[in-house]
């Protein structure tokens, strides 16, 4: 079981798949889902919708995680062959310099490294300044303009984050690239493949959407697809366990290793009451440790899906991971095991009766 998650998990996060550029990514969950779903669909943007039916046919539950992740679009090339690039999604720049690439050309996969002015020329007063990304460029070791077109280097090509999938020491943590939000989609497989021998009353549609850190657009165009009674967002929350943030700076503090999240606020959703009672209810009835998450900024998909149409009741499970918008996020396999647990006691928790109470109750 740990093996086929491990590689699971590892497949999911080295696959490439910026916002905008999802193919790739696109290609390997579905062929996780084609034998799980009883129909797999898509919409016009390429959000990936796999359905898997209930005996309760009018209830329809919505469990959306985003496939994009944060990366680079090629601008233009130096006439020394260097590349200058667009970021895709929010990045710092004091996370950037002297990380890998992988550019995505026509040709095949490229490697780079993001350089900018060595600290040896920089004066005293540069030095004490984060670099600006307008000024980095990516250096694919190349020394003129035509090496890197022969490369096969074009504008508009993506580039992603190049960092391997790595089991720590402790056999419980892991570290890798783009875990926001390749968690999440590897839980909507997890939870499909927990579906396949249970009963449940909801039809459950898992969606991956794309586009999520450029403007959560292919939440709001998938949600059409689906129509659903109720969504449940899958992502990642920032973990803040790390050293140096005080009380001040957060609203709650989420640590790895202590259970999924359950989002209370965000800056795009304040979950449905009702629902977000539910979950926390079912999470203590099957004994599954939960952490609450506030957050004065971000938001996931959810801020768009409870807005659709006439209101879609929404909430949002996380797994905490620490350095989301990194060449290297960290993630617990405990609090990943316990999210799987609680979405699927979640789903099944719920039929038309619930649905019901859940709207009389607001
Ligand atoms: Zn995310």
């Amino acid at each position: 079981m740990k093996e086929k998650r491990l590689e699971l998990l590892k497949t999911l996060t080295e696959t490439p798949g910026v916002s905008g550029f999802e193919a790739p990514i696109r290609k390997v969950l579905k062929d996780y889902l084609s034998h799980l779903a009883t129909e797999l669909t898509a919409d016009n943007l390429g959000s990936l919708v796999a359905v898997k039916k209930g005996a309760d046919e009018g209830v329809k539950i919505m469990v959306a995680a985003h496939m994009d992740e944060v990366g680079f679009l090629v601008t233009s090339i130096t006439d020394d062959g260097f590349i200058k690039f667009q970021p895709l999604g929010g990045w710092w720049e004091q996370v950037l310099l002297a990380q890998r690439v992988e550019i995505l050309t026509g040709k095949g996969r490229l490697l780079g490294v993001i350089g900018a002015k060595s600290p040896h020329i920089l004066s005293a007063e540069e030095r004490s300044k984060p670099v600006k990304i307008k000024t980095m460029y990516i250096d694919i070791g190349s020394t003129s303009r035509e090496e890197t077109e022969q490369a096969g280097i074009r504008q508009g090509d993506p580039a992603v984050p190049y960092s391997a999938f790595h089991l720590c020491e402790n056999g419980k943590s892991i570290m890798a690239r783009a875990l926001d939000n390749r968690l999440g989609c590897a839980l909507v497989v997890e939870l499909f493949e927990e579906l396949k021998d249970i009963h449940h009353q909801g039809t459950i549609y898992g969606v991956m959407t794309v586009q999520e850190e450029v403007g959560l657009r292919g939440a709001t165009t998938s949600v059409d697809v689906v129509r659903p009674d109720l969504a449940i967002a899958v992502d990642v929350s920032v973990a803040t366990d790390t050293p140096g943030i005080g009380a001040d700076d957060i609203a709650s503090r989420n640590y790895l290793g202590k259970g999924p999240v359950i989002g209370f606020y965000d800056a795009s959703m304040i979950p449905h009451t009702p629902f977000r009672d539910l979950v926390a209810q079912v999470a203590e009835e099957n004994k599954i440790p939960f952490q609450v998450d506030v957050m004065a900024g971000g938001g996931t998909d959810a801020g768009k899906i409870h807005l659709f149409r006439q209101g879609v009741p929404s909430v949002v499970i996380g797994v905490p991971v620490r350095y989301i918008h990194d060449h290297t996020g960290v993630a617990h396999l405990d609090d990943y095991q316990n999210a799987l647990r609680l979405l699927t006691a979640l789903v099944r928790a719920i039929d038309s009766g619930t649905l019901q109470k859940l709207r009389d109750s607001i």
